[in-house]
């Protein structure tokens, strides 16, 4: 019978037993509730072995190629290595660069002292010394020498203020994850793609569109990235080059307060957007920035056709309404 490894026990399986019910003849105090697979509460992530699809019914692409299944309903064939959902890597890391791309981002590279194993879109945890730690979505690829994070300045923010006023190259912080469900996961090649963000909510979608790009990803790819006035936009020279390169790609910038011209749609993003795109159903979608406008662009889109879970929502929740 096929045994499982649980944070460096072995424990072997009986006979049609499921993982959750080994853990708990184990006396394992593993979380669980339904036991038929519907809850969700005894998830589980697989970090080698192969998981019964059965253990994965329901749960999105991007859970899925994590390794992420339901423990009561998984019967393995196989021995698998399990970690507990959230049991992150913790890696020191050097700052490489800080380069402002307007007046109100700093993008920051860091080189780890390990390799992050990443997709591009996931966030990190970043902590200073003394503890204090925020998250920050991953815009740059794993084969890139560094991790490439865009940080917006928050008047009176702690870890933005220190990143954008006092931080120098050199400095060593701390870096926790990788977490986040908001990436591309290969496969679906000809479906349409629609990204859209405000602010730094760019940053995972940089990485997004970059990753389906290099998947050889064959459907439309449309970006839309919004702004108040166009001094928040950021990165328009490299986006514009972009889709100039991969003519699938299509970028539109928005703000909300300027005058209507070629270059930029004006108007709130969703409105821009469903102006366009009014039908979209069999489409994929990426949501990420401000957490208000990540609500009301998933209702949008769902209305609209879009599939719940085609829908991958990441929402920069500002860490005192966290704690
Ligand atoms: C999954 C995830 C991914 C994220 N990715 C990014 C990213 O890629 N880039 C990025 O810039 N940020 C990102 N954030 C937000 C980031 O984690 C911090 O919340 C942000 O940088 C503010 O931290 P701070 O320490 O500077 O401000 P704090 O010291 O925490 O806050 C200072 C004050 O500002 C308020 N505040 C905090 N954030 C906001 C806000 N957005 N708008 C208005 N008021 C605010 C607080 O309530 C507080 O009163 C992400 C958040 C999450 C949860």
């Amino acid at each position: 019978m096929p045994s499982v490894d649980y944070q460096g026990e072995l424990f072997a399986l009986r006979d049609d037993e499921t993982v959750l019910d080994a853990l708990l003849r184990n006396g394992v105090k593993a979380a669980h509730s339904c036991k038929a697979g519907s809850c969700g509460s005894c998830l589980l992530r697989a970090t080698s072995g192969s998981v019964p699809a059965k253990a994965q019914l329901g749960l999105k692409e991007s859970w899925k190629v994590q390794g992420y299944f339901l423990a009561c309903v998984c019967r393995p064939e196989e021995d698998l290595a399990l970690s507990a959902v959230g049991s992150d890597v913790r890696l020191g890391a050097t700052i490489r660069a800080l380069d402002l791309l307007s007046p109100d981002v700093v993008r920051v590279r860091l080189q780890c002292d390990e390799p992050l194993s990443f997709r591009p879109g996931q966030y990190v945890t970043v902590l200073r010394e003394g503890g204090l730690a925020r998250s920050y979505s991953i815009a740059s690829l794993p084969d890139e020498s560094a991790l490439e994070l865009h940080i917006r300045r928050i008047s009176g923010g702690k870890m933005s203020g220190w990143f954008h006023d006092s931080a120098q190259v050199g400095e060593r912080v701390s870096v926790l994850g990788p977490s986040g469900e908001c990436f591309y996961v290969p496969g679906k090649e000809d479906q349409p793609i629609l990204l859209a963000g405000t602010g730094t909510g760019l940053a995972p979608l940089y990485g997004i569109i970059r990753d389906a790009l290099r998947h050889s990803h064959r459907g439309p790819i449309h970006l839309f990235h919004g702004a108040l006035h166009r001094g928040g936009l950021y990165l328009v020279e490299e986006l514009h080059r972009l889709a100039h390169l991969y003519p699938h790609l299509t970028y539109t910038p928005a703000v909300l307060n300027g005058s209507e011209s070629d270059d930029v749609a004006v108007g709130p993003i969703d409105q821009v957007i469903l102006k366009q795109f009014p039908k979209l159903s069999g489409w994929r979608g990426f949501l990420c920035g401000d957490p208000t406008l990540v609500n009301t662009l998933k209702k949008r889109l769902f209305l609209s056709g879009m599939a719940s879970r085609e829908i991958y929502a990441d929402a920069f929740i500002p860490a005192a309404q966290t704690s």
